[in-house]
């Protein structure tokens, strides 16, 4: 369930502080120590599951259904906050440091508050046969 070397699992146990917002059975959601932007917050499964590829059904209903109601807490926690990004980072080149899983809620301010993130449109290199390859790809990796 826990993981003694975990950072999170040890925020979960109390052995490390955390500030808490919010807490049940199933997930904990708290402050970022970073504060990337002002409400910065981690929402975590109260279980240590490495990453998204760990979680089965069961699993990420719990987790997920629990989200929307964060959200909303952050947002309506300051009338500054006008736009929310949620990501979740899977693996170290995507940027995750802590692996036991969890979502980032950060709040947005304005265009050009401390948080950026980037999509670049490379569909000019793509036609239909390149995009139906890889469509079917994923389709054949899907479980049953
Ligand atoms: P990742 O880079 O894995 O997506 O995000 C990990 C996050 O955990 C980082 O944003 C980092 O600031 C945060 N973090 C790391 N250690 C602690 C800690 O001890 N307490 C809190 N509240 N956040 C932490
Ligand atoms: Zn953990």
């Amino acid at each position: 369930m826990l993981d003694d070397n975990c950072i999170f699992c040890k925020i979960i146990k109390g052995e490390i502080p955390s500030y808490t917002v919010y807490e049940d059975d199933e997930v904990k959601a708290f402050l970022d120590i970073s504060q990337g932007t002002p409400g910065h917050t981690l929402v975590i499964p109260k279980t240590h599951v490495p990453d998204i590829f760990a979680y089965d059904e069961d699993l990420a209903q719990r987790v997920f259904a629990r989200i929307p109601k964060i959200a909303r807490a952050v947002r309506d926690s300051n009338p500054d906050i006008i736009a929310m990004n949620i990501v979740n980072n899977n693996g170290e080149v995507a940027y995750q440091s802590v692996f036991h899983s969890h979502f980032h809620l950060v709040p947005r301010y304005s265009d050009h508050d401390d948080f950026k993130m980037i999509f670049k449109d490379n569909s000019n290199q793509y036609n239909d046969a390149a995009y139906q390859q890889i469509q079917q790809h994923i389709i054949d990796h899907l479980e049953a």
